[in-house]
Order: structure tokens, then sequence, then C-alpha cells
């Protein structure tokens, strides 16, 4: 299976985002629809920190017990009359899903939004097997029609703007009047539910993610606010939910005290419009409800994250604050990281799941300004594992040559204070002989791609030694 990867060439990406003035329009509604009312979410509930805490605790229990605690989920569901698939890779999580379509005969299978099934690259091999994907969030919807893949975790869609997606609409929708109104984002969402209510009940399997797996219960849990992950997993013969092995909590109440940051944190709302809990297939007594239950536990290199300094990113909730804060992100979208995951959290936890050598221009694409940890509702420290991710490809020499041998050279003096002192007072002089007194600096040599976007400042003063020698000197001075 071919898995669409352009991480390598995130630069390349990058400048083509930076010159795309449709993203750059769009991306402007971040701050608008995210930042803001984020904000005002947080500031609404005076116990936000604490339950920040509290989410960030109930994680770390449990990725420190996490067999026990998938063991217990898997005899819950079991219980409740659904089956429990453990997926070792994505190629294993694939076959898992298909061979069920394959014996429900399924020709259509519905799907909730789910970036486990962007990750394992799902709908590829649905469709190249016979069976027809229908992604049923509006946002996944689109970007279906398109073939692309989503730029946001929790907005999949938010890279377009509404004049794109029209156009999207009018090329696929032919069957409607060609001078129907697509002017307001009300009559296209109206449109887009029109199509896909046969595709709901058409459907023969019905796909979801899992915001949340309770262990106590068996339970899986999803927050959507268009009510499609519901139609998913209820009204076809079957409902397989696709999840990753550190979505588990151990109790019900855990689950709520991560549902009260995940809204909060994601959209500014108290709670998502829908929260699905889903316990087994349908029971005798039951109106409606899929007659079969699946769970597939994908695993997919997590495991190899546990005991080592990149475990707290299994603590993800996967709301998406990160991305809307991040200068990075906010400048040339998500697609420029070149796979599944974008934004700060993808900067760090795709290196795990594609390798370094693929993604290590990620964990390199920060200003280190540290608003992705700031807004983190599992207080992820972001920068820092973006750091062990920069030390590790310095270790195994796969840094730029240019960058290695600068360091290199920094090193060298670094450790000679004797030369350090007189080479940072020369390149102090020589600084500012180069503002020309003007106190900032437009072109520097080997610093352009720097210089290009921003000034750079002069010295004001002197050295930092020489500053500080100064200042102890001030000091024995005054204690005299
Ligand atoms: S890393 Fe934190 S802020 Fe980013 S998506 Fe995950 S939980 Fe949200």
């Amino acid at each position: 299976m071919a898995v669409r990867i352009t991480s390598p060439a995130f630069k390349a990406n990058a400048r083509q985002a930076l010159a795309d003035a449709p993203l750059q329009t769009s991306m402007r509604n971040l701050e608008v629809n995210f930042i803001g009312r984020r904000r005002a979410a947080a500031e609404r509930l005076p116990e936000f920190e604490a339950l920040r805490d509290a989410a960030r605790d109930i994680k770390d229990h449990t990725l420190a017990h996490l067999d026990l605690y998938l063991t217990a989920f898997e005899d819950k569901v079991v219980q409740a009359g659904g089956h429990v698939h453990w997926a070792a890779t994505a190629e294993d999580a694939r076959t898992i899903v298909l061979d069920i379509c394959k014996r429900l005969g399924a020709r259509t299978v519905t799907k909730g939004k789910s970036m486990i099934s962007e990750e394992i690259a799902l709908n590829e091999h649905l469709e190249q097997n016979g069976v027809t994907p229908v992604e049923t969030d509006l946002g996944e919807y689109i970007i279906q029609l398109r073939g692309e893949m989503p730029s946001h975790i929790i907005a999949p869609a938010v890279h377009l703007t509404r004049e794109q997606v029209e156009g999207d609409f009018r090329r696929a929708h032919t069957h409607l009047p060609k001078d129907r109104n697509l002017d307001e984002a009300a009559t296209m969402l109206a449109e887009a539910r029109g199509v896909l209510r046969g595709r709901f009940l058409a459907a023969d399997v019905g796909i979801t993610g899992a915001n949340f797996l309770i262990a106590e219960t068996g339970t899986s849990v999803i927050v959507t606010n268009e009510g499609n992950g519901d139609l998913t997993q209820t009204l076809p013969k079957a409902h397989i939910v696709l999840a990753s092995i550190e979505k588990v909590v151990p109790t019900l109440e855990d689950a709520t005290t991560l549902l009260r940051v995940l809204a909060r944190s994601a959209t500014g709302q108290e709670q998502a419009v829908y929260t699905t809990f889903s316990t087994g297939p349908r029971r005798a007594a039951d109106p409606d409800g899929p007659g079969e239950y699946h769970v597939v536990l994908l695993d997919n290199g997590r495991s190899r994250m546990l005991g080592t300094p990149f475990q707290p990113m299994l603590r993800c909730i996967r709301c998406g604050a990160c991305f809307n804060h991040c200068p990075v992100y906010q400048r040339v979208g998500g697609h420029a990281y070149g796979w599944v995951y974008g934004g700060p959290m993808g900067a760090v936890l795709t290196p795990t799941l594609i390798g370094i050598h693929q993604a290590g221009h990620l964990p390199n694409a920060s200003t280190f300004c540290g608003r992705c940890e700031d807004v983190c509702p599992m207080r992820i420290p972001l920068p820092k594992m973006m750091r062990h991710w920069r030390e590790r490809q310095f270790e195994k020499s796969q840094m730029p040559l240019a960058e290695r041998y600068a360091l290199d050279a920094w090193a060298y003096f670094a450790r000679r204070g004797w030369l350090y002192r007189p080479a940072s007072r020369l390149g102090v002089a020589a600084l500012r002989l180069l503002a020309f007194g003007r106190g900032r600096l437009r072109w520097l040599p080997f610093a352009g791609g720097w210089t290009s976007q921003r000034d750079l400042p002069a010295p004001a003063g002197t050295t930092f030694q020489a500053a500080w020698k100064q200042h102890v000197k001030a000091r024995r001075r005054a204690a005299r």
C-alpha cells in the first residue's frame, strides 16, 4: 500500500504554501474560529487549569498500566457481545477491516472522522478491493471530493475558501440544478446533507474513530458537531471502531474529565454537540443499532514510545489547539507537513511513526515560542520533545552539512574560552559594522533565509561576557 508522504519535501511544500493566496486567506480563520473561542471558554471555567492537571494525570496513570487497561477493555467489549482485534501494524489493521467488510458482502462503507484511517490509508485499500468508502463529516467529505488529505485534525478542510468548496460541489453534484444558490455555508451544508442521506441508508458497514475507549465498560466514545458519527455507527449492519491503543482510559468519570478539556481546547465549546457512547452491538430490545460491533486496536509504533522521552506524546487527545496557536502551522497549513499529522503534535509524532529520516524537517520547523505547550490541555512538553528529535538527528549526523559545520565550529570555540572571548568580540564588532548605524541588519551572510523574512537586530552593546564582567565588578564595588 503506497502511503503518500511528502514530509522530506517540507521546505518546498512550505514555500508553495506561502505563495498560495487562497490558503493564506483561509488560514486567517484560525484566529477568529479557534484561538479567541478557546481563550474565552478557558476563562469562563475557573477550574480549567486544575482540569488540565487532572487530565494529564489520568493519561499518565493509564499509560503506566496500559496493558492492564487494554485487557480490561477487551474483556468488557466481549462481555457486551463485541469483538476486539489487535493490529500491530497499519497493514494488519487494513486487512482486519477489509475481511469484515468482505464477510458481510459490503459494497459501501460510511465513515465518521478518523485520523487513524488516514494513518493506515484505509480508503485507498478499500477502494482497491471493491468497497466504496464515503466520508460523512462535512470537512472530510469535501477533502474526499478533492482527493486530498486533512490539513487539520479537527477541521480537515480549514485550508479551503468557501469559493473553492463551492467549485467542488458544482463539479461533483452534477445531478443538482446549475443555478442553485451556494453562496453561504448553510446552503452548502444542506446540499452535503442531502447527498449524504442516501449514502447513510445504503451503507453496509460504518467505520468511526474513537476519542476515548473506556476500560470500565468496554465503551467507545466519539464526539462530533454534525451527528454524522451517530448515523455512521447505528444504521449499517456492523460498526467498526478504529482506535489507537493510547485512546483507552480507566473509567467513565475519567472520560468525562477529558471531554471537558477536549471541547474547550478544540472549538471553545463547553461540550461538542454530539457525544456518543457505544457499547457492543444492538441488544434484543434495542429498536436500532448495528448487528456487529468490532474494535480494531492499532499499535503502529506507539508501544515503542512507552518508557522513552516521547511517552508524553501518547497523552494527546487530538484537540488541535497546538495547531491553531503555532506560528508555523498558521502560515504553511497542514499539507506542508507532508503526512497525516501536522502542527507541533505532528512534528513530534510523525518522526516516531514514519521515521526521523523521512520527517526530520518537522521538529526543526518550530520557532520554539512555546505557545503549543501553553495551550495543550494535556500539558505535553512539545518543544522539549522536538528538541529530543533534533538531538537524535545530530547524533545520527542527519542534519544538513552546513548546520553541522556551523555547530562544530561554534563548539570548537565554546570549548576554548581564551579563543571564544576575542572571537565573540570580533563578531559583535562585525555585526555592528554591517548594520551601518541603522541598528538592524537586512541581510547576513549564511543567514539569508532568516533575514529574507525579518531584520536581525544589531548588537546594541558589548558581548555578554564583557557585560557580565562589568556587572560582577560593579557588584563587588557596591559590596565594599
Ligand atoms: S498535542 Fe496537546 S494541543 Fe496538540 S492536539 Fe494533542 S492534546 Fe491537543
